[in-house]
């Protein structure tokens, strides 16, 4: 078979586990495999202390830095939009132990950037990875935070609203994003269910920009 970021040409064994699931099918060759490097250290929520959202996450995790292996499958995931590059992560996510105890919510796309992207990226990852979620947030602007600089994100209007009928409980929620870049993102959008009665909120992010 064909990598699906190198384009090189890569045969594994066929494995037992192979002939009953996808385990041991990845659409990567050992080489692109190998290059993923798991991330230093935690995300620094601390930074946020003394702004409206200090205190919104509880915690935060990442799993792997931003190198040249990853920035190339991030390309790739969201130009192929291929299921297989959605469970090349699948074992690593489900195995986080930030999931154990709570319930996992998808950082969601504005409609316009989904109409763009055309699938819920975040949301596959975590199909593809069997894990439970609830859509309880919807993105109120499409603008790019990147953008801006550091004291107008930290003081921008909240990124995201309660989805229609979203109900949230006095339980402990875990937050799944892709990236863990300033950290605007994610406490924005743990504000919003800190505020509207969650017990606890925290963040799992695939890669730490
Ligand atoms: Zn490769």
């Amino acid at each position: 078979m064909e990598c699906l970021l190198c384009n090189s040409p890569f045969s594994r064994p066929p494995t037992w586990m192979g002939l009953f699931t996808d385990r041991g099918q990845s659409p990567l060759c050992p080489r692109c495999e190998g290059g993923f490097v798991p991330a230093e250290g935690k995300p620094p929520i601390s930074d946020w202390k003394g702004t409206p959202y200090e205190g919104a996450l509880d915690a935060a995790v990442s799993l792997y830095s931003y190198n040249d292996v990853m920035k190339t499958y991030l390309r790739q995931y969201k130009f192929l939009k291929d299921a297989a590059l959605a469970g090349v992560f699948s074992e690593a996510l489900r195995h986080a132990p930030i999931l154990k105890g709570r319930t996992a919510v998808p950082v969601p796309m504005h409609p316009e950037r989904l109409a763009e992207r055309t699938f819920p990226q975040v949301e596959e990852l975590l199909v593809r990875a069997g894990i439970p979620f609830v859509p309880l947030l919807e993105k109120t602007t499409a603008r790019n935070l990147g953008r801006m600089g550091r004291k107008e994100r930290m003081a921008s209007d909240l990124l995201f609203c309660l989805a229609e009928d979203a109900e949230i409980r006095r339980i402990d929620y875990v937050l799944v994003d892709d990236l863990y870049t300033t950290g605007t993102t994610l406490h924005h959008a743990a504000h919003v269910l800190k505020k509207s009665g969650a017990r606890s909120v925290a963040a799992l992010t695939l890669i730490r920009a």
